[in-house]
């Protein structure tokens, strides 16, 4: 390992693997630095489940081969939604992959590699190093426990949910990064894959049952990987009175009336997290970029972060490619990739977290009533497949004409305004970071209005 590189990657997930190949299309010399070993590098708790349509933008924009042979399990066709009623209520067109989380991780890893990238496992990345107000390297910890410093002219934090890099810039750094995760910011989760006795008969479905016993968003997935295997797991907000709840203890009971104990062999169990956040509306500042889980970069409703993960990191290599052209590491040079991720899944999923909030609010109940009485009807949502945006807005007209509670029309009401100057906020995204903060106040403020108490 050298002192010093044009960028230096943390963390080498889809977002990290990304950036390292979209560095590389640029000729960019590139460390990725990761804390796992490199056999492990990839290895995720995960739903597996990814669109087919951002692992085609990622492979048109960096040559990245969409996954294929052993590194997809099964495709994906539909999105099936559930209540306790018999039959399936609403199917959506989803289509995807579920895939071997762990065997694409380790194929891109090797693509990076194969690219240029030095690949560095074994290698905890401890805070970052700030000179004159800038970012201008990391302290790591190598396997030996052997504290070295690592200079660069742009960092890129894609380090997961933690974003090492972001949570530990000082206070008071500019513009400020440093807030870390907040409990109301994520969900934790416990998922396994499991091999039933029997078929399961959910062949090319991603099931989400949503089931009263579970705290909101109210769900345990059912996600077919094979004609007798499943991906299913459930998590929620630890919170209030589900702050002590135990997540295991949860997806246990709802497995129960599924699939009982003796039906089927538990072939991985893990728990994880996953943010349910808007995208952080800042992720650069001088000398850094940050990508993925580190800026939030999940969906808010569907947990898809693998797509949007390798989408950030496209977007952050070619920002700090135009950035070492011109030798200038500046806020202002590296705004672009604000701009990029806004104009891309950003706007999107700060409108799905009001829509999220919507949901919680309506609850399984509500959502079974409005099943059960038709106002939520296949044809309604079927155009834009999984969960999109434009039908399940179409879905929350629906029920705010049938609301049979008056404060929760209310709460749509304000939540269908909201979401469409969020909307508007996002596509205006500030051209410089001059005015930011007036933005930010603004998008800020609309949260406020809808945001649980
Ligand atoms: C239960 C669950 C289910 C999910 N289901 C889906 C799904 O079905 N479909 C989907 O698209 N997404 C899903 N997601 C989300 C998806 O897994 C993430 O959004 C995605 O992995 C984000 O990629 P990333 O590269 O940003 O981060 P990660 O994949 O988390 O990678 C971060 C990397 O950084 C490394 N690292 C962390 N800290 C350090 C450090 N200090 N020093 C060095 N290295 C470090 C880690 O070892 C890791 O390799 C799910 C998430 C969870 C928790």
């Amino acid at each position: 390992m050298k002192n010093e590189y044009d960028v230096i990657i943390v963390g080498g997930g889809p977002a990290g693997v990304s950036a390292a190949l979209s560095c590389r299309k640029n000729n960019l010399d590139v460390l990725l630095l990761d804390k796992k070993t490199k056999d492990k590098i990839g290895d995720k708790v995960c739903g597996e489940a990814i669109s087919k349509e951002t692992s085609h933008f990622v492979s048109d924009k960096l040559g990245i081969k969409p996954p294929s042979g052993i590194e997809v399990n099964v495709p994906v066709e539909k999105l099936v939604l559930k209540t306790s009623l018999p039959e399936d209520y609403i199917s959506l067109p989803a289509i995807g992959y579920m895939i071997d989380r762990h065997k694409y991780g380790q194929r891109l890893l090797n693509d990076a590699i194969n690219a240029g990238a030095e690949v560095f496992a074994e290698i905890k990345v401890v805070e970052p190093i700030l000179k004159d107000n800038k970012v201008v390297g990391v302290k790591i910890k190598d396997s030996k426990h052997k504290d070295k410093d690592i200079f660069a002219k742009v960092i890129i934090d894609c380090s997961g949910v933690r974003g090492v890099i972001r949570t530990n810039l000082p206070e008071g750094f500019e513009p400020k990064l440093s807030k870390s995760l907040d409990r109301s910011d994520y969900a934790s989760c416990y998922r396994e894959i499991i091999e039933l006795k029997e078929e399961h008969g959910l062949d090319g479905k991603i099931v989400l049952k949503y089931e009263e016993d579970i705290p909101e968003p109210g769900y345990i997935w059912f996600f077919s990987d094979g004609k007798t295997k499943l991906n299913c797991g459930t998590g929620f907000i630890k919170t209030g009175e589900n702050r002590n709840k135990s997540v295991k203890e949860v997806y246990f009971n709802a497995m129960e009336k599924h699939y009982p104990k003796g039906s089927y062999k538990t072939l991985d169990g893990r728990g994880g997290v996953v943010s349910i956040r808007p995208p952080l509306w800042n992720a650069v500042a001088p000398g850094l970029m940050v990508a993925g889980d580190a800026a939030y970069h999940a969906d808010p409703l569907t947990a898809e972060g693998h797509g949007p993960a390798l989408m950030s990191g496209y977007f952050a290599g070619l920002v700090a490619s135009k950035a070492i052209e011109k030798n200038d590491f500046s806020t202002e040079k590296l705004w672009e990739y604000n701009k990029l991720i806004f104009s891309s899944f950003g706007a999107e999923h700060a409108r799905n977290r009001i829509l999220t909030i919507v949901l919680e609010s309506i609850g399984p109940n509500k959502l079974e009533f409005l099943l059960k009485r038709k106002v939520v009807k296949q044809a309604d949502l079927t155009t834009e497949g999984i969960l999109t945006k434009r039908s399940i807005w179409n879905y929350i007209s629906l029920a705010l004409r049938c609301s049979p509670r008056y404060s929760l029309l209310l709460l749509m009401r304000k939540a269908i305004s909201i979401s469409k100057k969020i909307a508007k906020l996002c596509q205006e995204f500030p051209e410089s970071p001059d005015n930011y903060q007036s933005w930010k106040d603004e998008i800020e403020q609309l949260y406020s209005k809808i945001e649980k108490k």
